[in-house]
């Protein structure tokens, strides 16, 4: 049940994963391309070093469309193979800026394929969400501070219990669901203070509300700590008074929990 609602907020995986084709493809074509070179008769002098260059190129293309590979099953058949972690982390992390770039190329905005990675990543945390089931202590949620109504004097950012649970804004209802069930929970500023707080509670999973930016980010920083992604919405505009949808939150939470 949990899974059924979190997918609601489908967004289509095949942006980001067309994309990352594509770069792979154009990587690709480019060492074949080296390739051809080398084998030029008037190339001499340097052909030791452009072969060298071609095979590590030929290397690190394959490597990464293995990577892709590895998505793609773990998406499909909704389960993960240890082995493949490393492979799918190094093919993102490397991959995921030219995919930007190839996406700008394409006037695809940014945010779509930011959305469509998000997706991607909340599926493969998915598929391996039966095995990794964390006790409550183990998880941490992870908000973003624009979430406080902007007129509250309370400063939850370092000590959240310093919300009076007024219900001017959802952190009321957001505390009342995470102490139900015993999590931590951390408001934060920014990239480096989530980060601050991955190190501060060491949790096994994280769920994390954030626009569409701080997520992508977030999640490539943390790789291979799964998180799972719920992007806020922003009725007022962005960073001012946003929200979240509880039940896609508490299907997210649910569906890490032991
Ligand atoms: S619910 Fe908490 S954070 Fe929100 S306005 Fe009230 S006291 Fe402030």
């Amino acid at each position: 049940m949990a899974e059924t609602v979190f997918q609601k907020s489908k967004t289509p995986k095949r942006i980001f994963l067309g994309l990352l084709l594509a770069v792979s493809l154009l990587l690709l074509g480019a060492t074949f391309y080296l390739f051809i070179f080398v084998l030029d008769p008037r190339v001499i002098f340097t052909r030791g070093v452009l072969m060298g260059l071609t095979f590590f190129a030929l290397l690190f293309t394959l490597l990464f469309l293995c990577g892709l590979l590895a998505i793609v099953f773990t998406i499909m058949r909704k389960r993960t193979l240890p082995g493949l972690h490393w492979l799918i982390d190094k093919t993102l992390l490397f991959l995921y800026p030219f995919v930007l770039q190839t996406g700008r190329f394409l006037h695809i905005a940014r945010e779509k394929i930011e959305r469509s990675f998000i997706e991607v990543n909340n599926q493969m945390v998915m598929a391996g969400a039966p095995r990794l089931k964390v006790k409550a202590d183990e998880l941490l949620l992870l908000f973003p501070h624009c979430l406080q109504y902007d007129k509250c004097p309370y400063k939850i950012t370092r000590q959240v219990e310093n919300c009076r649970r007024c219900g001017n804004c959802q952190m009321a209802e957001i505390l009342r669901l995470s102490s139900d069930r015993g999590l931590h929970v951390e408001v934060v500023t920014g990239g480096t203070s989530a980060r601050q707080a991955v190190q501060k509670h060491r949790p096994r999973a994280v769920v994390a509300v954030a626009c569409e930016r701080d997520l992508s980010s977030g999640m490539l920083d943390t790789f291979p700590l799964p998180v799972i992604g719920v992007i806020n919405e922003r009725p007022q505009g962005p960073c001012f008074n946003t929200r979240v949808d509880l039940k896609v939150l508490g299907a997210a939470i649910d569906a890490l929990l032991q």
